[in-house]
């Protein structure tokens, strides 16, 4: 083995060979893989092989697209059969639920390019004769994937990674990883050491312990996955005898489980509830091509339910049960990208459908290495999108829940219960007094909406359709209600959102936004230093408050900071909560070496209250001996005031588009600011409101957001910035890129567009766009404004079709309808209210 290497890339399955692959593709052949064990022993042997390209996540979705389309080259590129059987995916729906998630899904698709069918209960029975439709309203198919076997994948993709200059060295254990003085890795095996410029874990079952090595708690944890084979059925040995097609991939997402047809016989895979997370602290070091103990009681609703659908399959014996472990995060997606505070070590882990995503996790990962960015926004499967909250205890939760709902609706709406209340802000039991129905993000507590006193749905009173999962909405509180139904149209809290709205357009509002990621940036080089990451200008005067929008090297958009001037050389930023980490270490691994500036990261010691509305001076000023007349203290201003016997930042910015400020106080004053508050409004009818309509108002404003319209994939001109952007201010990060690209002409312009017809589901991002059969865009984000009462949407549409008045289709739920391209900040354009 030699001591240095670019790259040394651990583990041996089939995402590290992806990666090592990808690394010599791109021409970086000083690459060397290192395996414990055997080449596949981990779990990548056992996987069931199928590729299914069905994702509602954009990210996974482009990666699961360029896998399928990898796979069928790589025989001609190596010479080596990887095994793929192209017969197709079926998925079967029994709901109305769930018909509208694949017509979702359909559109999602169709943005990516990957081809979906709609198939009748007549057109499945034809293609899958074993299978009774009764009570099948429909079925998608993907006719381009199918599956794969994963050892002889994993073993092509060695091939073509060897070809190109890059080392294998199996039965080499890494033992630990340390920091040389000079910056590189020194990665330490039972076979000696090597010194890397780089190095990726991708150690799937180990992902954990490799972490441990460089100190990191990496998220992921896996789960037992079990599948059934039978023996040999004599009417599928008939079709093969008859040179007929393979029945293609069954998925009954309704009962939990897929099928396909496996030598003669059939294959079921269920998802089940209650399939415990396994390797909690992690393999033993023995370990290699490990199974577990089948739990075939786990399985029987599941088999119950595969017999009705496709009765062949009780007919014949079962050859072998296989249970396994399956890498998993808390959200189900993989972990693909940078670890958060280390230079130069990379994470592809935590993969549940890593055969599927091996090819574009590994291409995407490798571009990242080489080229400094990835060129699909991977914002979706980024590591740093969970944080230090994702313990030991909170992953098995998570995780597990994850698993059990691979197969539930994924609805837009749906708040899982595993592992919270977790993070919450001092005032959460004051607005669960008040109604607050929470979502969770990045472990915090946030109210969505509020209930009226004493509301709630009789559960027992919800249609419940005759499937294994219904999930359409939380579990009941003791009284046996729930306070909301989850659904892809508009459900029960539209109203109440409406009125929330309402409350704050005509009066006053107040909203916890503790969860807010925030920072400090000081010392002499802060300006400096920020004004060079940053495309607009940083604020110059103290108190001063601009947006400003950290850019990639292409000119792509990374993240959005608040950035409000606190002293002369101290700057105090403010970016969305869900983005903690990743906002911090992209500023961390910035920062000067020369010790100029600081940066301290301080979410937890600054709660937010935001007090929204017309009335929100009135209330305020009650409290407060600052001057907050718009002379004394006007829009995009902040000052230090007292409330009452407290104090905050005031920050005269939101995010709804109203009169009001944001309030950052010392979070163990929460209680006392907010009573104050809430006291002080009484008299204007002061009403607490969630983040739904902040969200309806913000999209009211054409407000933009990290990982919708502003994204790696859109320049920060594409994405309309323009008026955040001063190329001619002095060099930043991704200006020349950017500049060159507008000059070259922009590919995408961002829109808002009115859409007509709707009656009872508003577009949510990610629908596509057509201009007669063109498809020239996709919604970023959607949904009903109150105050203009117009169903909106937001989106990125090729340049031509971008003008106001522009009239294109919008595809909502499988259905098209009219969308105007309307000016921007449909609700108050000149900004009155927010500088009233
Ligand atoms: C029953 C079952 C069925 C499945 N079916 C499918 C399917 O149909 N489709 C699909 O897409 N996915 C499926 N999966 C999931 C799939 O198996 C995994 O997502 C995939 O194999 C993960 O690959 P990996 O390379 O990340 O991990 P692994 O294959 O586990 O590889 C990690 C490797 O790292 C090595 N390693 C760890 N630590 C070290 C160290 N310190 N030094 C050196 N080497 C180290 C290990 O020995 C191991 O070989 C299934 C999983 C199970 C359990």
């Amino acid at each position: 083995m030699k001591s240095h290497a670019r790259v040394v890339v651990i583990g041996g399955g089939v995402v590290g060979v992806s990666t090592l692959y990808h690394l010599a593709r791109k021409g970086w052949a000083d690459v060397v893989l290192l395996e414990r064990k055997e080449l596949t022993s981990g779990s990548t042997w056992h996987a069931a092989g199928l590729l299914p390209l069905f994702n509602l996540s954009y990210s996974v979705g482009q990666i699961h697209k360029y896998s399928v389309a990898l796979y069928k080259t790589l025989e001609a590129e190596t010479g080596q059969n990887v095994g793929f059987s192209v017969c197709s995916n079926i998925r079967l729906a029994r709901t109305r639920d769930r018909w509208d998630e694949y017509m979702y899904y359909a559109g999602v698709a169709r943005t990516i390019g990957v081809d979906v069918n709609v198939l009748t209960p007549d057109e499945v029975k034809a293609i899958w004769p074993l299978c009774e439709t009764d009570g099948i309203i429909g079925a998608i198919q993907h006719p381009d994937d199918g599956y794969i076997q994963p050892a002889d994948l994993t073993q092509a993709l060695a091939k073509g990674a060897r070809s190109r200059g890059a080392e294998i060295h199996r039965s080499t254990a890494v033992t630990g990883i340390a920091r040389r003085p000079g910056g590189e890795w020194l990665v330490r095996t039972d076979k000696g050491d090597i010194v890397a410029e780089h190095v990726v874990s991708a150690t799937g079952n180990f992902a954990r312990q490799t972490g441990a090595m460089v100190g990191l708690d990496v998220p992921v944890m896996p789960v037992e996955h079990q599948y059934i084979v039978t023996e040999p059925h004599p009417a599928i040995l008939e079709r093969r005898h008859r040179g007929l097609p393979e029945m293609g991939v069954l998925r009954e997402s309704d009962s939990s489980w897929y099928m396909r047809e496996e030598a003669g016989g059939l294959l079921l895979g269920p998802y089940e509830k209650g399939a415990p997370a396994c390797y909690v602290d992690g393999p033993s070091a023995d370990s290699e091509y490990e199974l577990f103990q089948e739990d075939l009681e786990r399985l029987m609703p599941h088999i119950e339910t595969a017999i009705a659908r496709v009765p062949a399959f009780g007919e014949v014996g079962i050859k072998k049960v296989y249970n396994g472990a399956i890498a998993y995060t808390p959200d189900g997606s993989p972990i693909v990208g940078p670890a958060w505070g280390l230079r130069n070590f990379w994470l592809n882990e935590g993969h549940s459908f890593g055969v599927t995503a091996a090819g574009g996790a590994g291409w995407q990962l490798a571009e990242w290495i080489v080229e400094g960015e990835p060129s699909i926004d991977m914002l979706g499967v980024d590591p740093r999108r969970f944080g230090p909250y994702a313990s030991r205890g909170y992953l098995k939760a998570k995780n597990e829940e994850a698993y059990a709902n691979v197969f539930t609706p994924h609805y837009p709406d749906e708040e899982r219960a595993a592992g919270r209340p977790l993070k919450t802000a001092p005032c959460y039991d004051r607005m669960k007094a008040l109604g607050a129905v929470f979502g969770s993000v990045y472990g915090w507590e946030r109210p969505n909406w509020f209930a009226p006193e004493g509301y709630g749905i009789d559960v027992a009173s919800i249609e419940k359709p005759d499937v294994l999962l219904n999930h359409n909405h939380p579990q009941p509180d003791a009284d046996g209600r729930v306070k909301e139904i989850w659904s892809f149209r508009r459900s029960n809290h539209f109203e109440h959102v409406g009125n929330e709205v309402r409350n704050v357009a005509s009066g006053v509002g107040l909203q916890d936004m503790s969860a807010f990621a925030k920072c400090y940036v000081s010392g002499p080089g802060a300006e400096a230093w920020l004004d060079g990451l940053m495309a607009n200008r940083v604020p110059k005067a103290v108190g001063r408050i601009h947006l400003c929008h950290l850019l990639t090297v292409r000119g792509g958009v990374r993240s959005e900071f608040t950035v409000y001037r606190t002293g002369p050389e101290s700057f105090y930023l403010v970016s969305a909560g869900a983005l903690e980490r990743h906002d911090h270490d992209v500023l961390a691994k910035a920062l000067p070496g020369d010790g100029s500036v600081q940066l301290r990261p301080v979410t937890t010691e600054w709660g937010v209250l935001v007090l929204a509305g017309p009335r929100s001076r009135d209330v305020l000023q009650k409290l407060t001996s600052a001057d907050l007349s718009n002379a004394a203290f006007p829009w995009l201003t902040g000052k230090r005031i007292d409330i009452g016997h407290a104090q905050a930042h005031a920050l005269r910015v939101n995010f709804v588009g109203e009169l009001g400020w944001e309030l950052h106080h010392r979070i163990e004053t929460q209680n006392a600011v907010f009573d104050l508050l809430m006291e002080a409004g009484r008299e204007y009818g002061i009403r607490p409101f969630g983040i739904r309509a902040m969200m309806s108002m913000a999209i009211e404003k054409s407000y933009r957001l990290v990982g919708r319209e502003l994204s790696i994939e859109y320049s920060a001109y594409e994405s309309g910035l323009d008026r955040f952007v001063h190329p001619n201010k002095g060099d930043f990060l991704g200006r020349d890129a950017l500049v060159r690209a507008h000059a070259e002409g922009d590919s995408w312009r961002f829109v808002t567009m009115e859409i007509d017809g709707v009656t009872d589901a508003d577009a949510r991002g990610s629908e596509p766009l057509w201009a007669g059969d063109d498809l020239v865009g996709r919604a970023t984000n959607g949904g009903f404004g109150w105050r203009t009462g117009k169903s909106l949407a937001l989106g990125m549409v090729r340049p031509e079709f971008g003008e106001v008045g522009t009239e294109l289709e919008i595809q909502i739920l499988g259905e098209r309808r009219r969308a105007t391209v309307i000016p921007e900040s449909p609700y108050d354009p000149g900004n009155a209210r927010l500088r009233a």
